[in-house]
């Protein structure tokens, strides 16, 4: 059973849950082929299984990875212990895979729905396969897909890439354009496609994932495989994609704790962050609550005058 769905020639994807993994043979194929991302926790075996129904016990030539948070990178040490394989990420984005550096902390107040509000239980990382991992070189040149190239299309993350193939166009963007409103349970749950940002409650600096969305415009892709939400093509989607570019400033959220600075990253291995917003809003939250309870317990009051006034208890009564 084809576990996989075919997107464009030699590129396949497979959902799990709300993340995809992608598979990739070079251009022209040779019998190597390559996993792009390791998916959510918990699916090793469908991701093996998958692989097995395209390539038999072929292991892949190498895992690349668009970054390294924990929902992109959710199987990978226990792929690694099945397959003995490189694994290529961006420089910037090695602290993560070899235990050096977490992620700056997600960021739940800036708004979208459940799934970013739940933001703060995301395991930041980092995960750590120093033996295995190692740096895309730099003249964009992916080892094991010829015919393909990689994007540095920071943002989301310093060292987010995405992976191009100029021949027919396809665009394997990562988180860095996605065609789901990830922030949003319910969206993710329906998974109607429209074109997004990156998931906007790990993007820890958003004038670069800005430059990043126009730069992928500027590929004019015509097949689009993001890490979340389902393939897009063809003609309608060059057009809307550049439509997307050219307004996504107005995308940008209003409020957030990276939108008015970034996270930078510093040479010990943190970050120096922006003020974190939470204990401000939590107090705001709270007050909205005893402001609503107030207001409904005087409205209750409003709507039924007659209540009864509570009747005192008098000695005599039985
Ligand atoms: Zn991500
Ligand atoms: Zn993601």
């Amino acid at each position: 059973m084809q576990l996989s769905q075919d997107v464009a020639p030699g590129v396949a994807w497979l959902r799990t849950v709300m993340v995809n993994v992608v598979f990739v043979e070079p251009e022209p194929q040779d019998g190597r082929w390559v996993l792009v991302d390791a998916g959510l926790a918990g699916h090793l075996r469908v991701i093996a299984r998958a692989a097995r129904a395209r390539f038999g016990d072929r292991p892949p030539a190498a895992i690349v990875l668009t970054h390294a948070h924990f929902d992109h990178v959710g199987n990978l040490e226990r792929l690694l212990d099945v397959w003995d394989v490189p694994v290529y990420a961006h420089a910037l984005e090695l602290a993560h895979l070899t235990g050096r550096r977490a992620y700056p902390p997600p960021d739940p107040t800036v708004g979208g729905g459940l799934m970013a509000w739940c933001a703060r239980l995301y395991p930041c990382g980092p995960i750590d396969i120093s033996t295995r991992v190692r740096a895309l070189p730099d003249d964009g040149a992916i080892p094991p897909l010829p015919g393909w190239r990689w994007w540095h299309t920071p943002g989301h993350t310093d060292g987010h890439v995405s992976l191009f193939r100029d021949t027919d166009r396809v665009l394997v963007s990562g988180d860095a354009v996605i065609t789901v409103r990830q922030e949003s349970l319910g969206a993710v749950i329906m998974q109607a496609p429209a074109l997004h940002g990156p998931p906007a409650y790990f993007t820890s600096d958003w004038s670069e994932a800005l430059g990043s969305v126009r730069d992928l415009a500027d590929l004019s892709p015509n097949v689009l495989v993001p890490g979340h939400g389902v393939p897009m093509s063809g003609p309608r989607l060059t057009r809307s994609l550049r439509a997307f570019a050219d307004g996504f400033h107005l995308e940008i959220p209003e409020r957030g704790r990276y939108v008015g600075a970034p996270a930078r990253r510093r040479e010990d291995g943190g970050h120096d962050l922006p003020r974190d917003p939470w204990p401000a809003a939590v107090r705001r939250g709270l007050a909205g609550l005893a402001v609503t309870a107030l207001a409904g317990a005087w409205l209750w009051r409003r709507q039924w005058p007659g209540a009864p006034p509570r009747r005192r208890f008098l000695p005599g009564d039985r």
